[in-house]
């Protein structure tokens, strides 16, 4: 994993544990607070407290968001909190409500920013400061739970996990997106933003399995850009791109929602017709054909100094395909009789309506 991508992921995981530690450090405090009040220390002491409580959560913060490895320092200061809250619990002569809360805070910020192994060592952690304070404050037990305790524990209690649950609710949603774009991209051709050609597959199964249903005629046409090798070989691979982005937009914006375009190959176009035959189909590609063949097409170059013409095969659904390839197939050499009788033209295969079984390729 490249720095830029660990800095990357350790920021926004900065940010989300951010809150919830805010909340927790300073919520937890009071009722550290609340415990400490009747043992009368020293005014410096009151200042540890207040920094540990109040001020570090939003130091830590803004150091982790500085640091050159965010993920990493966050998961130190973590494991920092866990420590010194050992060591308030040991200061608070274990005081039982209070420590149990701060302690379930802690242990729930590591676990949920770093799994079972933070957790452990979150644990490692509050044990060490918990000897620390020990060492200082000596065992003094405060095993009494006035109304004061009670009371500043509250607003932890009731606050904490509803942050905990806002801040998970935020992460599902992010997810869901995340997963709906990554299922829009693996469905995308990078180059022309057209289908790829797995998922018009796909859909093309869909659209044959309707066919099978309803009787509906169904067409396919196959387009490949004549002499495109020469467009890249004579202005560039950059150019010949561009083309094709270009290409692929005009098409895309003379087709109809229901008309399934995709890109099949390097400079090839797949186009499934619903409810058409072959007349409408040839007339749909030969629409296609004069539209490229009108079009000037923009490089790095120059503006609109690029022609291209396309060649095109037809084939209407048959009864006599065995399968989606015998449909492509005969697509297909429509498309080479396109090529062989000069290019910029249609061809139809011969034969009628429909009968495909993709789910047999
Ligand atoms: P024909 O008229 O017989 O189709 O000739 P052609 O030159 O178009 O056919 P050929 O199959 O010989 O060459 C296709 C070229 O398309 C070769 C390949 O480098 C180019 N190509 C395929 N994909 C891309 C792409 O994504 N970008 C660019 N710039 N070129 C591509
Ligand atoms: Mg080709
Ligand atoms: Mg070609």
């Amino acid at each position: 994993m490249s720095v830029k991508e660990q800095t990357g992921r350790g920021l926004s995981f900065v940010k989300r544990v951010y809150p919830a530690r805010a909340l927790g450090l300073g919520l937890g405090a009071l009722a550290v607070g609340a415990a400490l009040l009747p043992q009368g220390h020293h005014p410096l002491f009151w200042v540890l407290w207040a920094l540990n409580g109040f001020i570090w959560p939003h130091l830590a913060y803004f150091k982790a968001l500085r640091s050159r490895t965010p993920f990493q320092t966050e998961r130190r200061h973590l494991l920092f909190d866990s420590t010194s809250g050992g060591f308030w619990v040991a200061a608070m002569g274990f005081n039982p409500l209070a420590s149990s809360m701060i302690i379930m805070m802690l242990w729930m910020n590591n676990i949920a920013a770093g799994g079972v192994r933070l957790f452990l060592k979150g644990v490692g952690g509050s044990v060490a400061g918990l000897i620390i304070g020990l060492l200082i404050f000596g065992w003094q037990p405060n095993l009494e739970t006035g109304q004061l305790i009670v009371f500043s524990c509250l607003p932890m209690l009731v606050a904490y996990p509803v942050a905990i649950g806002s801040i998970t609710y935020r992460l599902a949603i992010q997810l869901h997106k995340q997963k709906e774009l990554l299922k829009q991209l693996s469905r995308i051709d990078g180059l022309t933003g057209l289908y790829n050609r797995h998922y018009w597959e796909t859909r093309v199964a869909d659209l044959i399995a309707m066919v099978k249903r309803t009787a509906q005629p169904l067409s396919l046409v196959l387009l490949d850009v004549d002499h495109f090798k020469s467009i890249n070989d004579t202005h560039g691979h950059l150019a010949g791109d561009q083309v094709l982005q270009q290409l692929a937009r005009l098409l895309r914006l003379n087709l109809r929602e229901s008309e399934l375009l995709g890109r099949y190959g390097g400079e090839e176009f797949a186009l499934v017709l619903p409810n058409t035959g072959k007349e409408a189909a040839y007339a749909t590609a030969e629409r296609l054909r004069r539209i490229v063949q009108l079009a000037h097409f923009d490089s790095d170059k120059g503006v609109g100094d690029l022609r291209c013409t396309i060649s095109l095969g037809v084939a209407s659904y048959h009864t006599g395909f065995h399968s989606y390839s015998d449909w492509f197939r005969a697509a297909d050499s429509a498309l080479y009789a396109a090529k062989e009788q000069g290019r910029n033209r249609t061809v139809s295969a011969a034969g009628g309506i429909f009968a495909v079984d993709l789910a047999s390729r």
